[in-house]
């Protein structure tokens, strides 16, 4: 819901561009405003910069994208001057880094912290937004472009009781930035997807006790991670160029391809060995360098997962909770799958209980502990995995007018609707980056063509004296038909996920992303572009 706006300060700051969101995207989007000359600032609800790498500060948060096609490629220098320690590397990390670029580019004074927007509204007349921060802050700006990030509004259990809970809570989204200590506590963690995966392998091995609350069980493979030497990272630097191409020519954004062989034509002897050689490969490969046919074909799906719940049987010494670990309700690749290491020995352990909430209904959370309709779980502390209201989520906690001041929520109320996942009819100079229906994957490599053309067009506007730019209903619908046209007929679109807002109760089930790939999505922005802006409408004030 949004929050208050009622506070209203005497003097507006005035500003060409306001960018609101310190991640990993809006930091690029404010380094290209400001290298426009154009008087921008960025908004940030954090403490500090670096959006989900501020936010999902927990033990064990890392990249599953490999380190160095997560960072900028914007700068020559920066590429020289800073190395990645790991493959995949760790939160704390990716948060120097971007601290380190803020600093680097001259932008730590063009960042307002604990700045968390509550309200948007258009001025048709003068072509500019007003935007009201909660601690009361007015900003008048004629751009306004929001990186809100894909995952951002932390997601809780519809649970009664929080509120009696007397022991220690966190959420994995909102993690302090003080130390938690689970040393001889006794731990429940719900959640089971990628932050859960995470954590829980930290928290095992220092708690009294730890039971994990598992609504559905998902397909986790080996990161299989490891240190970047100095002769790497020189060879890793000198193959920059040739790797930010392969990042450039992949769906996901990423170093993966899906290879052009069907499964189902190899011999199950080789197909055996080629699934073993990939769960034995770093990162994401099993779910990005697999067989093209895995994504597609139920039976060619079947035979992965038949050899990854053989894996899980082998790994998990309790038969009956190796069957418990097995996913039932979904195929590899449906939804993202989470990376691990020794997660599933977890539950070899003596400390650890698996508590499956599809056998055991969580009733309420008391002053001691969790009720199920089976027994009581006496804890200290309870962290929540349970993800975010994912994509639209962060949207909805700002209370956006465009014109005629109607809400963003109300057009959006049966699911996002934009043109090229940047702009929403009605709204003019809103621009989105990394917002509904676009890319996903490797997120910096999906928003940089957004940010550049965003870029582009507002130089383009300033250069023909231009005040206001709108997209179309028209466009959007064939925007959204294209969007459909992408997901209709792939495994993923059976699979309940948050990407389809399944995770929300009572959120009406929509595709909230683009999976046509990201050399697509470019092409498409790109063929807009060339033939002047095709879908958007100019005007001057
Ligand atoms: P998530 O994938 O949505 O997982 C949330 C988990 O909480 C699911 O297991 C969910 O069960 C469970 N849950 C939700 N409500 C519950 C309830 N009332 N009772 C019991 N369990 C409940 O969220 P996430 O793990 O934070 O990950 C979200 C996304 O962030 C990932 O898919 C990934 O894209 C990204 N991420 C990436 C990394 C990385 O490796 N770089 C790390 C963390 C996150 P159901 O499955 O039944 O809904």
């Amino acid at each position: 819901m949004p929050e208050s706006t009622q506070q209203t300060p005497a003097t507006p700051q005035r500003l060409d561009a306001l960018v609101v969101g310190g991640g990993i995207s809006g930091i690029y989007q404010l380094y290209r405003l400001k290298e426009l000359g154009l008087d921008v600032r960025l908004l940030e609800a954090g403490s500090g910069v670096g959006g989900v790498w501020y936010w999902n500060r927990y033990p064990g948060a890392r990249f599953d994208s490999e380190s160095y096609t997560y960072g900028y490629f914007f700068s020559e220098e920066l590429l020289d001057e800073w190395q990645w320690s790991e493959e995949y590397a760790g939160q704390p990390e990716t948060e120097r880094y971007l601290n380190h670029v803020v600093d680097r580019f001259g932008m730590r004074d063009l960042v307002l912290l604990e700045q968390r927007v509550t309200s948007a509204v258009y001025d048709e007349e003068a072509h500019e937004w007003t935007v009201t921060t909660a601690a009361g802050d007015v900003f008048r700006t004629r751009f306004l472009v929001t990186a809100l990030g894909i995952l951002s509004a932390p997601q809780f259990p519809r649970v009664p009781g929080l509120e009696d809970f007397t022991g220690e809570w966190h959420h994995t989204g909102l993690w302090p930035d003080t130390e938690v200590d689970f040393t001889g506590k006794r731990v429940a963690v719900l959640g089971t997807g990628s932050s859960g995966v995470q954590i829980i392998p930290f928290i095992a091995e220092r708690c009294a006790s730890l039971a994990v609350f598992q609504r559905t069980p998902n397909w986790c493979t080996p990161i299989n991670n490891s240190p970047i030497t100095p002769e790497r990272a020189r060879d890793i630097r000198s193959r920059i160029r040739e790797i930010y191409e392969a990042t450039q020519l992949s769906p996901s954004g990423s170093m993966h391809r899906p290879m052009t062989e069907s499964s189902l034509d190899m011999d199950p002897e080789e197909r055996r060995a080629h699934f073993d050689r990939l769960y034995n490969a770093p990162g994401l490969t099993m779910a990005l360098a697999n067989f093209r046919d895995v994504a597609l074909d139920k039976s060619a799906n079947a035979a992965l997962t038949d050899f990854l719940s053989e894996k899980i049987r082998s790994r998990v010494a309790d038969p009956q909770i190796a069957e418990r670990l097995i996913p039932r309700d979904h195929g590899f690749g449906q939804k993202r799958p989470p990376l691990e290491n020794g997660y599933y020995e977890v539950y070899n352990r003596d400390n650890v209980t698996l508590v499956s909430t599809a056998e055991e209904t969580i009733e309420r959370f008391t002053p001691t502990g969790i009720q199920t309709d089976r027994q009581h779980y006496d804890v200290d502390l309870i962290v929540f995995a349970t993800g975010f209201a994912a994509v639209v989520g962060s949207y909805d906690r700002i209370d956006i007018r465009g014109v005629g001041g109607a809400r963003l929520a109300d057009h959006w109320a049966a699911g996002p609707r934009t043109y090229l996942g940047m702009q929403s009819a009605g709204f003019p100079n809103l621009f989105m980056v990394g917002g509904p229906q676009s890319t996903a994957g490797n997120i910096p490599r999906a928003t940089e063509p957004q940010v550049d053309v965003v870029t582009a067009c507002i130089a383009h506007m300033r250069e023909n004296g231009l005040t206001e730019v709108t997209v179309t209903e028209a466009a959007e619908d064939e925007w959204i038909e294209h969007v459909n046209s992408g997901i209709v007929g792939t495994l993923q679109e059976t699979a309940e996920s948050w990407a389809f807002g399944s995770n929300v109760p009572g959120r009406q089930r929509v595709y909230l992303l683009y999976a046509g790939g990201l050399p697509q999505y470019r092409r498409k922005v790109a063929e807009a572009v060339e033939s002047g802006y095709r879908g958007f409408a100019f005007s001057a004030a």
